[in-house]
């Protein structure tokens, strides 16, 4: 039987938007599967479990990802071997920001994330808030839905692509149209909803490199209804 273990990092402080829904998302879509899944979260203070399959880190307040960029530092150089592995990261808005370079908030200190994407985010004057649709390029979902709740203005240089272009809502900056992004098998987005929950083909994308094979289709009548009725929808 395949194994999955999924680390949940810093719930406890990164969990401000529901963004825990895409963790339930990846542990059912893949027992239905048959697949063995273990779900570790890791929170401030606690021990490292080695090696995981899947990562994933959710959205919240400035103030918490000062923690939270401390925490993540001290384990940057692991994190870095876990990615050049080909583990899969999943970031959403606050803990995308801390995915990259650094999040510069509009008060107080730099936040240093720990450089899995060639990215940089600098607070805004204006905050993001709305409905998402994102034209992406992968034929199995041409496009991704989301809300998205944010100050911060993300970057991408380098090798780091953006996972497609927003046609409702502002994206990463509001300025170049990109949304999210990606490096290896490290994912960002600034699209919170849960976002697996309301992209199911993208949710069995991320299952298929985690596991490393294809997996079965799921009845997702349900799903793929409750998708398409969010596509260009901007409220
Ligand atoms: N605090 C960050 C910002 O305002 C992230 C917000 C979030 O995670 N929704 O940009």
């Amino acid at each position: 039987m395949i194994k999955l273990r999924i680390g949940h990092l810093y719930p406890k402080l990164l969990n401000i938007y529901g963004d825990g829904g895409n963790i339930i998302t990846l542990k059912k879509r893949a027992e239905w599967r048959g697949i063995e899944v273990e779900v570790h979260e890791i929170n401030p203070g606690d021990v490292w479990l080695g090696e995981h399959d899947i990562y994933f880190i959710g959205g919240g307040q400035d103030q918490q990802q000062i923690q939270v960029s401390y925490e993540l530092n001290r384990h940057k150089e692991f994190m870095t071997s876990e990615r050049d592995r080909g583990a899969v990261f999943l970031g959403i808005c606050g803990g995308y920001q801390l995915l990259g370079h650094y999040y510069l908030p509009a008060e107080g200190d730099k936040l240093m994330g720990i450089s899995l994407l060639d990215a940089f985010t600098i607070a805004g004057k204006r905050r993001f808030i709305g409905n998402v649709t994102v034209k992406t390029e992968y034929d199995f979902s041409p496009y991704l839905v989301g809300f998205e709740n944010h100050s911060g203005q993300t970057y991408l240089q380098g090798d780091t692509k953006p996972i497609g272009n927003v046609v409702v809502g502002n994206g990463n900056n509001g300025q170049d149209i990109t949304e999210g992004a990606r490096y290896k098998n490290v994912f960002g987005t600034y699209m919170h909803g849960s976002f697996l929950p309301k992209n199911p083909k993208f949710a069995d994308y991320l299952l298929e490199l985690a596991v490393g094979q294809k997996l079965e289709p799921l009845d997702d009548k349900i799903e793929n209804n409750a998708h398409d009725a969010l596509i260009n929808k901007p409220y």
